[in-house]
């Protein structure tokens, strides 16, 4: 854990397959906005966004994956040192949802067993194109232990609490 003066820098990272959203939530997240272009790649590797939380400032590093996923080979390096994880699917794609598994093969490996992870089903507006349901979303999760929850980038749906859920969960061991 790295202490710069009194902040606390935790390192996050957002996983999952090519256009389930993980840009969006990004921007959404820390921009306030939501661009309805296409924006696969941003050129950059990660956000910063200053919390205050019980007292304590906090620096959330949010990592995005700038196009890696497309190849199934994300390097190590994205996951060293991360605290958090945030993986996604997109609940309009069923392959998106199958692959969450092997995304959480991935972090275990790479990331470690102890970081603190949440699975997101994204796209959470586009109720008419759903073919992933929540409960096969919440099974999954409780069959991973990690918790769950339905997002949307777009209508700004559990986006802040998303990431305020996995930050508390960080700091009870921090
Ligand atoms: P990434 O490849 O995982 O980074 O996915 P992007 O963030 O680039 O998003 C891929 C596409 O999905 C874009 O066309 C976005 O506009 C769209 N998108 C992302 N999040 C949402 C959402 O919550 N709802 C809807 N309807 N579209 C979304
Ligand atoms: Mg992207």
């Amino acid at each position: 854990m790295d202490r710069m003066a009194d902040f606390l820098l935790l390192k996050i990272i957002l996983v999952g397959d090519a256009l389930v959203g993980k840009t969006c939530i990004l921007q959404r997240y820390v921009d306030h906005s939501f661009d309805h272009s296409y924006v696969s790649t941003i050129g950059i590797d990660f956000k910063v966004k200053t919390l205050h939380v019980n007292g304590r400032f906090i620096k959330l590093q949010i990592w995005d994956t700038a196009g890696q996923e497309r190849f199934h080979t994300i390097s190590t390096r994205y996951f060293r040192g991360a605290h958090g994880l945030l993986i996604i699917y997109d609940i309009t794609n069923v392959q998106s949802f199958d692959n969450v598994v092997g995304w959480t093969k991935d972090v275990d490996t790479n990331a470690g067993e102890n970081v603190d992870r949440i699975i997101l089903g994204n796209k959470c507006d586009l109720e008419d194109k759903r073919v992933v349901s929540k409960e096969k979303g919440q099974q999954l999760a409780w069959e991973h232990g990690m918790k769950f929850l339905e997002t949307s980038a777009k209508e700004n749906i559990n986006i802040e609490k998303a990431f305020s859920i996995l930050v508390e969960d960080i700091l009870k061991k921090n």
